[in-house]
């Protein structure tokens, strides 16, 4: 029996490969992936352009996923075969300094599916139990897919500790910066602008949570909260500068690997910036946003402007790589049955 898998097998080389098919060893979980997100980092991938120290190649893509759950084993009490689930994809050792403090995000030992582990982009895909999380009833597993994206926002939103009732300026207009204008909602922001390059993703902005979207740098000012969604530094630079005296900066995006920024030295601390960074999701960031989504807090499913079946790969990353038009996020669909 085989599955099929949509494999990266070096650099520059991707395709759907047939591999075995998969059977939970203890505490372990097998998912029937319905849904498989893509972002900018899977082209990365594809593309070798990721710090070889993140990933291990031939590699399955896939770390923005929803599924059914399949088969479970030894021990594994939580989830049983036909509960829809989700699974954080970064795997934390559960014993190093970071991880007793919570932080599993930067856990001494990194261990990623879709980076160094066999990712959701296939029919099945093997996580360790403690790891999946089983959807409440009304849960739609379109919305599901959104949770990893969802979870790296929030947790950054979470260390930046938002005041109600701000003017928050997202730099960007891809899906982290949509989210980030989504997810921001839950501190009750005064406003929230959309700074983008890309004029036909206003309607898109809006409609998740933005009350205002621009192309103009001019307009990212007077931030009580700047989020930079972008990972480019000129981006890191202009949510510095969008900062008002004693504001908070928080950087989501993920530069290129080695580049440096300048940054207004005096202005950092003229201004009395906070400056934060973050990295991935915590576990406890995670659950937060399945709670959130269960109880029908947040919607990021809005967000999904694309679906290709798992053979159309090639389009799905055509249009993640277009320059222009409106595109939120792209899934492929893996299941059959994905129809919710
Ligand atoms: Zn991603
Ligand atoms: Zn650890």
């Amino acid at each position: 029996m085989t599955r099929r898998a949509l494999v990266v097998s070096q650099p520059g080389v991707i395709g759907i490969l047939e591999r075995p098919t998969l059977a939970p060893g203890p505490e372990e979980v097998v998912v029937r992936p319905a849904y498989c997100g893509l972002c900018g980092t899977d082209l990365e991938l594809r593309q070798g352009d990721v710090d070889p120290a993140f990933v291990t190649y031939p590699l399955t893509l896939g770390h923005e996923w929803s599924g059914t759950v399949e088969a479970v084993g030894d021990g594994v009490r939580h989830v049983t075969p036909g509960d829809r689930c989700v699974a954080e994809c970064i795997v934390p050792c559960g014993q190093c300094e970071n991880c007793l403090e919570g932080q599993t995000n930067t856990c001494e030992v990194y261990d990623e599916l879709g980076f160094t582990r066999e990712g959701g982009a296939s029919d099945q895909v093997v996580v360790p139990a403690r790891l999946v999380h089983r959807l409440a009833d009304g849960v739609g597993l379109l919305d599901a897919a959104l949770v990893e994206p969802s979870s790296v926002v929030f947790r950054g939103l979470e260390k930046a500790a938002p005041r109600p009732g701000g003017r928050v300026v997202v730099i960007g207009d891809g899906t982290i910066a949509l989210l980030a204008a989504h997810l921001i909602g839950l501190w009750s922001p005064r406003e929230v602008v959309l700074v983008g390059r890309r004029a036909e993703q206003e309607e898109l902005a809006l409609a998740v949570g933005a009350t205002h979207f621009t192309t103009d740098d001019a307009e990212a000012s007077n931030a009580d909260l700047a989020i930079e969604a972008v990972g480019a530094t000129v981006a890191i630079e202009t949510a510095i500068r969008a900062t008002r005296r004693g504001g908070t900066v928080v950087l989501l995006g993920l530069p290129p690997t080695g580049q440096t920024v300048e940054l207004p030295a005096d202005l950092l601390v003229n201004n009395d910036l906070t400056l934060a960074a973050s990295f991935g999701y915590t576990s406890a960031a995670w659950a937060r946003v399945v709670d959130l989504l269960s109880a029908g807090k947040i919607a990021p499913g809005r967000l999904v402007t694309h679906r290709f079946p798992l053979e159309r790969f090639e389009d799905a990353f055509a249009v993640l790589a277009a320059p222009s038009g409106t595109r939120g996020k792209v899934l492929l669909d893996i299941a059959e049955e994905a129809t919710n």
